[in-house]
């Protein structure tokens, strides 16, 4: 029998709908090697949805997102929807709202370097050798929510002790928080190289001596198998530049991850090679991790290969089709081992006649994957 996955597309806004097109043809070609199907609904979201609705997360892309499997969205936003007025829809209240209405808690970031593109890092290439690393991001918690402040003023707040501002932000994590992050991270390890590095300050913080306290706990009673490291997060932002190959999966707080996901991105040295996936107790959201590129919008040179790179993570992990997701990791690797390359990853050794644009990318990994 066919095992039918429903998708909803958010192709979104700029380059959005032009790499949603390479990810359909895709999906169609893993469809004939592995007998699923897959079945698409498209909505609206961002700018887009701004336009035809008045709302950057109409109710029926909500509704539709829902009713999925998965959520496969591109990008948002671009200089047509810029305001300063409060009043006025933003593109990017389409994604906050849709990570908020489907509860994404964990966000999780590969961090993969192709042998291929190993000089467009900016770390020297022996720094990188076996650097494939998994970053999870608790998304919904920890100081980007905790109360906050502002006192216009307060006796002796301002510099010399008198009267002046205040603000403050709060940290604040529950135990089901730290444990259902702390799982997913373990989880992947499972699938992964079996280690993962939890990240926090405990020797500042009650919130991250409670993180490493929980951690330990769930890996106790039912990770054991897993080796866990504790290391603190300004000893992270360090290592990740000095030796990033010691990371299998880190596990870390809302900000810390914010922070540390941007560093080990760049490790990569390419924006249109990174794939994120959003999970929470229902959908799972999948999305490359750069914008809607306006500056190229329409001109058929992006880089689709993020975007692919987030479709064979919800192979792998909405539909639980590894073979799948790794024939198609195969076929992106190999396509750029033979030297093609959209414009962005190229440099100075890429052949003229292997430049290829958005379109063309797609087709070399369709023809890759019938081999
Ligand atoms: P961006 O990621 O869109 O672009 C930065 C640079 O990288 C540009 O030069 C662009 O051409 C290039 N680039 C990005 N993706 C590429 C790809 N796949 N192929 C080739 N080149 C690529 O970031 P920005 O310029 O800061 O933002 C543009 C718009 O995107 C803004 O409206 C911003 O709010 C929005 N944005 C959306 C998301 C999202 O949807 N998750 C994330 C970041 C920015």
């Amino acid at each position: 029998m066919t095992t039918t996955h429903h998708i909803c597309l958010l192709p979104g806004d700029g380059i959005g709908p032009e790499i949603t097109a390479e990810a359909v043809k895709v999906l169609g070609a893993i469809g004939e090697r592995s007998g699923a199907s897959f079945r698409f609904t498209e909505a609206l979201l961002g700018g887009a949805a701004i336009d035809a609705t008045g709302s950057a997360l109409p109710e029926e892309t909500l509704a539709a997102a829902h009713a999925a499997d998965a959520v496969l969205l591109a990008a948002i936003g671009g200089p047509k929807w810029d305001t300063t007025s409060p009043d006025k829809p933003r593109p990017e209240q389409g994604l906050l709202g849709i990570r908020k209405a489907l509860g994404l808690y964990a966000n999780l970031r590969p961090v993969k370097i192709f042998d291929a593109l190993k000089d467009a890092s900016s770390l020297k290439p022996e720094y990188l050798e076996g650097v494939d690393m998994l970053i999870v991001r608790e998304l919904t918690g920890g100081l980007y929510f905790g109360d906050r402040a502002r006192q216009r003023s307060v006796p002796g707040a301002a510099t010399g002790g008198g009267p002046g501002q205040r603000a403050y932000d709060t940290m604040d994590y529950r135990e089901f928080e730290i444990e259902r992050i702390a799982r997913v991270a373990f989880e992947a390890a499972r699938t992964r190289r079996g280690k993962v590095h939890s990240v926090d300050k405990a020797n500042v913080l009650e919130s991250s001596r409670l993180w490493r306290e929980i951690v330990h706990r769930l890996h106790a009673a039912e990770f054991s198998d897993v080796e866990l490291v504790d290391q603190l997060v300004d000893n992270s932002a360090m290592q990740l530049v000095r030796w990033p190959a010691q990371f299998d999966v880190m596990v870390t707080e809302n900000m810390f991850g914010d922070i540390l996901s941007d560093e080990a991105s760049m490790l990569t040295g390419s924006l249109g090679m990174l794939a994120s996936a959003s999970l929470g107790d229902g959908t799972a959201l999948y999305e490359p991790s750069h914008g809607s590129a306006p500056d190229i919008a329409g001109q058929g040179i992006a880089n689709p290969l993020a975007m692919l790179l987030s479709v064979e993570l919800m192979l792998r992990m909405s539909f639980g089709m590894a073979e799948a997701a790794d024939a198609l990791g195969a076929a992106i690797e190999g396509v750029l081992a033979d030297g093609w390359r959209t414009r962005d990853i190229a440099d100075a050794s890429t052949l003229p006649q292997k430049m290829v644009g958005t379109t063309a990318m797609g087709d070399l990994i369709v023809e890759r994957m019938r081999g």
